[in-house]
């Protein structure tokens, strides 16, 4: 066989070049897509090879590196999970990526290996509900100091020892706030020291690697929830760590022992979802271009917040939203009047959207933040951040916008 035959050859643009990453058909007997490897563990040559692998990886002092890399054992790597990991590597413009079993895999691992410096974590709210509740309620528990940057970003300036973490989520859930990536990184680099290293880790589900690339802002390490735009079908559960070689290095020896994973299985359909990423994520946007302008205009809507320009309440984000952002994505929340009956009424109402959480999905859903994905979110937090009773968050899939639109449109009639 022509040894370039199927041979993928690197293109020029992204959206090439990362839907196809991490898989070469001439390694495959041709076929077009990759295969998939359920196998737990892998064989050796024969026992030094063996010895070499596991003594190498544990750090075993004398030990003889292996002659060539291989596998040893799918909780530590496996051909399918790193295909994925190139793709997303390769969509992100990262130097390395890791999947996890779920985007709380990914968090919690992470926040784990950023903090063992000791200084700990500073965060700007609102977060996810999961996140919030592990950086407020979990890390201290293991006597991990956290720091709230109730005031955003600014507050850096008066914290009185460095923390090892900064952590965002930009835009966050569900009230799509934004914080200035570049700003977080810039405190970090002239506040660290080679003893005590300072990493920005951004949660970048809401956008993507197609709308925000936050490491080109100066992020050292991007968290997702895959479970989201990445996988995109509410098919699975799994989450994804992306950045900077040696950063993802120290998570991934947190993975190895935490035992936190993505199966191989939830591999293979991540590295399908990951080929037509671009395509479902503008599709979705320009949809919710259509549905956001109806809501913008809908009488019984109090406030809308989506990332659209025309959504963003201060010159201040429209500003960091055209400095980082690349579209202004399908997630919003708005706000009825009546607090959590009105709310309600409009939920149970609604045909096309579904009642569920989640998001970035090929169906449009609808939530009610504040008793669903916020539940458990201290209530004078959600007070500051609008986590209102009133407050609906819904996610734009693949649906005809006019459909939507028609939907959202009877349900708001139950507020007549
Ligand atoms: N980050 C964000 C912004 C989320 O919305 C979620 C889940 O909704 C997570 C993290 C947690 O991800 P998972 O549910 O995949 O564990």
């Amino acid at each position: 066989m022509d040894p370039f035959f199927g041979q993928i050859q690197p293109m020029p643009h992204l959206s090439t070049s990362a839907p196809f990453a991490g898989h070469n058909p001439a390694e495959h007997l041709g076929a077009v897509k990759p295969p998939m490897h359920p196998a737990s563990t892998f064989v050796f040559p024969n026992a030094e090879t063996g010895a070499a692998h596991l003594e190498t990886a544990y750090g075993v002092p004398g030990a003889e590196a292996p002659e060539r890399p291989g596998y040893i054992y799918s909780r530590l790597s496996n051909p399918t999970l790193e295909l994925a990991e190139k793709r997303l590597a390769a969509w992100d413009a990262s130097e390395d990526a890791l999947f996890f079993a779920s985007g709380m895999a990914a968090i919690s691992t992470s926040l784990l290996a950023m903090t063992k410096g000791g200084g700990g974590v500073a965060f700007c709210s609102p977060l996810y509900g999961g996140t919030e509740h592990f950086i407020r309620e979990i890390l201290p528990l293991w006597n991990i100091p956290i720091r709230e940057l109730t005031g955003g970003l600014d507050d850096l300036e008066s914290l009185e020892s460095p923390p090892s973490c900064i952590y965002l989520e930009t835009p966050a859930n569900p009230t799509l706030q934004l914080h200035r990536i570049q700003q977080a990184a810039d405190w970090a680099r002239a506040h660290e020291t080679p003893d005590h290293p300072i990493a920005v880790v951004v949660d970048n589900t809401y956008l993507g690697p197609i709308l925000q690339r936050p490491l080109e802002h100066g992020a050292d390490l991007l968290v997702y929830s895959a479970t989201k735009y990445i996988g995109g079908h509410s098919d699975l559960v799994a989450g994804a760590v992306s950045g900077r070689g040696a950063i993802v290095d120290r998570v991934r020896e947190f993975r190895h022992f935490l035992g936190g994973m993505a199966a191989p299985q939830t591999a293979w359909m991540l590295a399908r979802s990951m080929e037509t990423l671009a395509v479902r994520v503008e599709r979705q946007q320009a949809t919710a271009d259509r549905v956001f302008e109806f809501l913008r205009n809908h009488p019984k809507v109090d406030k809308l917040h989506s990332g659209w320009q025309a959504d963003l309440h201060t010159e201040s984000d429209r500003a960091i939203a055209s400095e980082q952002m690349h579209g202004g994505g399908s997630m919003a929340a708005f706000e009825v009047p009546g607090g959590r009956p009105a709310a309600f009424a409009v939920l149970n109402r609604l045909k096309h959207f579904q009642l569920a959480v989640s998001l970035g999905s090929t169906e449009s859903l609808a939530e009610h933040p504040a008793s669903m994905t916020h539940a458990g979110v201290p209530p004078e937090v959600k007070a500051q951040h609008g986590i209102t009773e009133g407050l609906i968050r819904i996610s734009i899939g693949l649906e005809h916008p006019e459909d939507l639109i028609d939907d959202l449109r009877q349900a708001l009639e139950a507020l007549a």
